[in-house]
């Protein structure tokens, strides 16, 4: 491994999950993993929140991660806020949204998503 790539993960290590989701989706909202033109798939990554409450048996919760739709909240620095907001996508019903700001960009179809 080189110096270059211990940096860049010390970067990102530095950053609040806000800023790291605003980072990856400047670098990948809806570009695409994997085609196949032959049957119309495709595939693009997206982030997400794990979480679950103590040592409870109920399991782990997951939340997809959006960045913010900076047309409406632009968000140029200082450091957003944690990730509090929360909404869903009613354009692909993908499920849970948490975002930094109320005003998101669903990570799976590129909807827009009102957060509360
Ligand atoms: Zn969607």
């Amino acid at each position: 491994m080189d110096i270059a790539t211990e940096d860049v993960k010390q970067y990102l290590r530095s950053l609040s999950p806000a800023e790291l989701a605003e980072l990856f989706y400047d670098a990948f909202l809806l570009r695409n993993v994997s085609d196949e033109p032959e049957t119309g798939s495709r595939e693009h990554l997206l982030l997400g929140l794990a979480y679950t409450f103590g040592d409870s048996d109920e399991g782990w919760n997951v939340e997809l991660i959006a960045p913010t739709d900076r047309r409406i909240q632009p968000w140029d620095g200082p450091s957003p806020p944690d990730l509090i907001q929360s909404g869903s996508c009613q354009r692909c019903r993908s499920g849970a949204v948490v975002c930094w700001s109320k005003s998101a960009i669903c990570p799976v179809c590129g909807g827009p998503v009102g957060c509360t």
